[in-house]
């Protein structure tokens, strides 16, 4: 083969390899802060991306929810730039994977509850922060804090107990940013101030219906609100119900249904 032949082919390599995963995110939404906007990617359900400055956030990867499962649910993930930073928030199946944790985490540092580390193979533990109710850590330059996520209906505590996951609050470019996780509205999520956008679940039995989360809005005050982990629930109520409280912004948290 001659030099210029090796050449050709060496470059073609990089090319296919260059086309492993795309260099930007897609980005659905954009939020304003310091040094850049922050990107808001809806993946599927609960499943997200943060990026700001270059660093990536990925949120809860999971397989879709609905519709037929795909061959390999770690092919979507690996097509997005790798995360700096994974957050999880608890032990459902909608939430936590291991095989697509095994495939995007990488460099990356996990943040999870103790039910979440106690599930994991000891290759993501080794990768992974535990972090309780309440507690606020640092990871890559990013301030984490862990709130806490719980059904406070009796007869749906069964589903996320008090003490088991974590919402998230990410501070980037000055702005905090609220992933509540699966709970309803709870004292702990009425003490938050200056959030400036929060995601908030709402789809029964799991969370909360749209006139509980319409009246969280108006308790907590986040300044944007993005619906998500909503299969079936009308957000267009939730968001006529908010009225003027909030930014509410619809995304497709449901891509195909
Ligand atoms: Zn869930």
């Amino acid at each position: 083969m001659s030099i210029a032949r090796i050449a050709t082919t060496f470059a073609v390599a990089l090319m296919l390899a260059g086309v492993a995963h795309a260099d930007t995110l897609p980005s659905d939404d954009t939020i304003p802060a310091s040094n850049g906007d922050i990107a808001v990617h809806a993946i599927h359900h609960a499943a997200l991306t943060l990026t700001h400055g270059g660093l990536v956030i990925l949120v809860d990867p999971a397989p879709p929810q609905g519709g037929t499962p795909p061959a390999d649910p770690t092919v979507e993930y690996k097509a997005l730039p790798p995360p700096k930073i994974i957050l999880l928030t608890h032990d459902h199946a909608d939430h936590f994977n291991v095989p697509i944790l095994e495939a995007v985490s990488g460099g990356a540092t996990i943040v999870a509850p103790r039910e979440v580390f106690d599930k994991m193979p000891a290759d993501l533990k080794a990768k992974t922060k535990v972090v309780a109710n309440g507690a606020t850590i640092e990871v890559a330059d990013t301030s984490i804090q862990a709130v806490a996520m719980y059904n406070t209906t009796p007869a749906r505590q069964q589903f996320h107990p008090k003490g088991g996951g974590n919402g998230y609050i990410v501070t980037l470019g000055g702005k905090r940013i609220y992933i509540a996780g699966d709970t309803e509205e709870t004292p702990e999520m009425d003490a938050l101030k200056n959030i400036d956008a929060a995601f908030l679940p709402m789809n029964l039995p799991y969370t909360m219906d749209v006139a509980a989360a319409a009246k969280a809005v108006k308790d907590f005050k986040p300044k944007i609100v993005y619906p998500y982990h909503y299969s079936g629930s009308d957000t267009v109520k939730f968001k006529a119900l908010v009225g003027a409280a909030a930014d509410v912004r619809l995304l497709d948290w449901y891509p195909g249904s």
